[in-house]
């Protein structure tokens, strides 16, 4: 297929080099110059317009930091440029109600599109291990699986449009609220003068059983090896989670949806973000 890719930042210039790597032909568009020499290494064909790198595609992939640009970049260069039997598939984190917006303007204007929001972070971008959650109709997702398949190990049919928006800021959110319950239930364990890994030993064999303590614990030294162990560098940072948790309480206060943990697991990371957004949000234990 011949794909466009529109922003190649940290997720996407992996996410591009991969769909190059499964055979496609990549045309490429971003506002950064590194960002396009990097994917001209990989082996992508790079534009200096978007509108342009859109022409003439079978399928068109972007990776954007919000809603906002997103609407932005589907509006002014790929709705009504990119040839009408293309495919069209938004990567990017965004509100659940612009996700719904964008893809209802594609349709009207003839279009496939699907919401495919990812987890997995920078590694897994470049491993090709992404896990997409999909939103869109049957025609949609069976178009763009192909797509998807080529950049992920998981593909999976959430719902209509937006639902790939909705799974992604539930899961997160949870993750949030696990991540800050496992730090305190550690915190507290070692205060009280049990030994952490004991703690780690006991509780992740029992009720206390969560992906936070289990594959990613917090404490450095303590259970599996994680970003703890690498002094929170790396993995999935703090300003990102709030983000998310951000996007989740927006999304929260439209379905008038009750998330009193959610919100509050919201107030901690905003506050820790205010100077330490690039730490690893598992960094949040250092609050404790
Ligand atoms: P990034 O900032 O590294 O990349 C975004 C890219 O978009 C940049 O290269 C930027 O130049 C480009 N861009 C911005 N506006 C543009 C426009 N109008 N036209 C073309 N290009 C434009 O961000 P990222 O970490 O790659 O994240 C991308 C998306 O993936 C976000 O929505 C993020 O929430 C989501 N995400 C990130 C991670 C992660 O670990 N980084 C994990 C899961 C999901």
């Amino acid at each position: 297929m011949k794909i466009a890719f529109i922003g190649l930042g940290n997720m996407g210039g992996g996410m591009a080099a991969n769909l190059v790597k499964a055979g496609h032909a990549v045309n490429a568009f971003d506002l950064s110059d590194d960002a396009l020499s990097a994917a001209k290494a990989n082996g992508c064909e790079t534009f200096t317009d978007a509108a342009e790198a859109c022409a003439g595609v079978d399928a068109v992939v972007t990776m954007l930091p919000n809603g906002a640009i997103v609407k932005s970049v589907y509006e002014g260069s790929v709705i009504g440029k990119a040839p009408e039997g293309a495919v069209l598939l938004d990567c990017s984190t965004i509100d659940v109600a612009t996700a719904k917006d964008v893809i209802a303007k594609a349709e009207g204007a003839g279009y496939d599109m699907v919401d495919a929001p990812v987890s997995g972070g920078i590694a897994a971008a470049n491993g090709g291990t992404l896990t997409f959650m999909v939103g869109g109709t049957d025609k949609a997702f069976n178009r763009a699986e192909e797509v998807l398949q080529a950049m992920g190990k998981a593909v999976i049919h959430a719902g209509d449009a937006g639902a790939g928006q909705t799974a992604k800021i539930c899961n997160n959110m949870l993750l949030a609220i696990t991540m800050i319950g496992t730090a305190e239930a550690m915190t507290m364990a070692k205060k009280l003068g049990l030994d952490p890994q004991k703690f780690y030993e006991i509780s992740s064999q029992s009720s206390g059983y969560n992906w936070s303590l289990n594959a990613y614990t917090p404490l450095p030294g303590v259970g599996v090896e994680s970003p703890a162990d690498k002094d929170y560098q790396g993995g999935f940072a703090t300003g990102l989670m709030l983000k998310d948790l951000r996007l989740a309480m927006e999304a929260a206060d439209t379905a008038d949806a009750s998330t009193p943990l959610g919100r509050h697991a919201k107030e901690l990371y905003e506050a820790f973000a205010e100077d330490n957004g690039g730490l690893d949000f598992s960094a949040i234990i250092k609050t404790l």
